[in-house]
């Protein structure tokens, strides 16, 4: 078994449409980034980099690679999935909780959880909670995300 730990942060764009956890949320504000700004899944795709021991966001889908520009999360999640199977790992499960403000994710929890448990092809939980308007999350300048994965050898 192998654990792996994954955070991201990102801040918020008014107006652009929100990607979180998988999930697309129209009615509120999304974030800024190189990709769709799901820093739910950025976490997540982390966690399980850094539990593969495959190094990280940064070195996989890095600023410099203008072939994943504008990346959606679910074919980030669908490449780290390629990248720690054929490094010989399945996923015994991973979870990620967002910090911020809004989106509202309990509503959509179930929904989240089986479209990124699909994706990475194991149980993903999905928790979020706020910092009681406290930090650049309270003040809804941004929204940030931790993630841990647990992989297991094939
Ligand atoms: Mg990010």
């Amino acid at each position: 078994m192998r654990v792996g730990i994954g955070t991201d942060v990102h801040p918020i764009a008014v107006g652009k449409p929100c990607a979180m956890a998988g999930l697309l949320f129209p009615d509120d504000d999304g974030c800024e980034g190189h990709s769709d700004g799901d820093v739910a899944v950025h976490a997540l795709c982390d966690a399980v980099l850094s539990a593969a021991g495959l190094g990280d966001l940064g070195s996989v889908f890095g600023t410099g690679r203008p072939e994943w520009d504008g990346v959606s999360g679910a074919r980030m999640l669908t490449h780290v999935r390629e990248l720690f199977e054929a490094a010989g790992f399945t996923l015994g499960n991973a979870a990620v909780q967002v910090i911020g403000n809004r989106p509202k994710i309990g509503p959509r929890r179930a929904e989240a959880q089986q479209v990124l448990g699909e994706l990475l092809g194991g149980p993903v939980s999905v928790s979020a909670t706020t910092t009681d308007g406290l930090g650049l999350t309270g003040r809804g300048e941004g929204i940030a995300a931790v993630a841990t994965a647990l992989l297991l050898d094939k």
